[in-house]
């Protein structure tokens, strides 16, 4: 990193999303000349792959999220903003979080993505876990199947 360079001058990225998509933009920005925000409404990245051993509760939701500031700490050039991004005014070059506006010079959208009912908006009920915090109660799978198979831990 150009040590001569103010944090004033610094060109700001803006990464909207610490999944991995992200995070690994993030952090693959580390040894740049970049001021890298990375904001997220969680305060933790979800490793999605494993979400269907918490379904069957062979690891516990914590084990699946790591916060996210934990994971850039050694990182000089990240700061991590916990907020829900609602929208960016592109001329101004900011975006809007929970009544902050965050300026940047380079954006990045990573917000991933949702399924698809194709069109079947009523099925989302029967089908919603995946999306909900996995610190959540309700967002445990092994909740919901422990309910269909009468309240013993599954
Ligand atoms: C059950 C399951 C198993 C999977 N298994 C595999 C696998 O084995 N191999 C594989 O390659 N892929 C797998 N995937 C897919 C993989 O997890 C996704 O492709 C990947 O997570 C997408 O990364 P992403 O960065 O695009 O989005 P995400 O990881 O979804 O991250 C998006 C981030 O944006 C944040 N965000 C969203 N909206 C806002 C907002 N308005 N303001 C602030 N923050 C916001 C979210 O909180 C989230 O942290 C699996 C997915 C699931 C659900």
């Amino acid at each position: 990193m150009n040590k001569n360079r103010s944090a004033a001058e610094r060109l700001r990225v803006v990464v909207v999303g610490a999944g991995f998509g992200g995070l690994s933009l993030a952090k693959g920005l580390a040894r740049t000349d970049f001021a890298v925000t990375l904001i997220d409404r969680h305060n933790y990245h979800l490793f999605q792959p494993l979400l269907y051993q918490v379904a069957t509760a062979g690891l516990s939701p914590a084990d699946i999220a790591s916060p996210v500031r934990s994971i850039l700490r050694d990182q000089k050039n990240a700061t991590v903003i916990l907020s829900e991004v609602s929208g960016v005014d592109l001329t101004a070059r900011e975006v809007i979080a929970e009544g902050q506006r965050i300026a940047f010079d380079t954006l990045v959208i990573a917000t991933g993505a949702q399924h698809a009912y194709f069109g079947h908006d009523d099925w989302a009920s029967f089908a919603p876990i995946f999306w909900l915090p996995p610190t959540s109660p309700l967002a445990s799978p092994s909740n919901q199947i422990n309910s269909s198979v009468g309240g013993s831990r599954v």
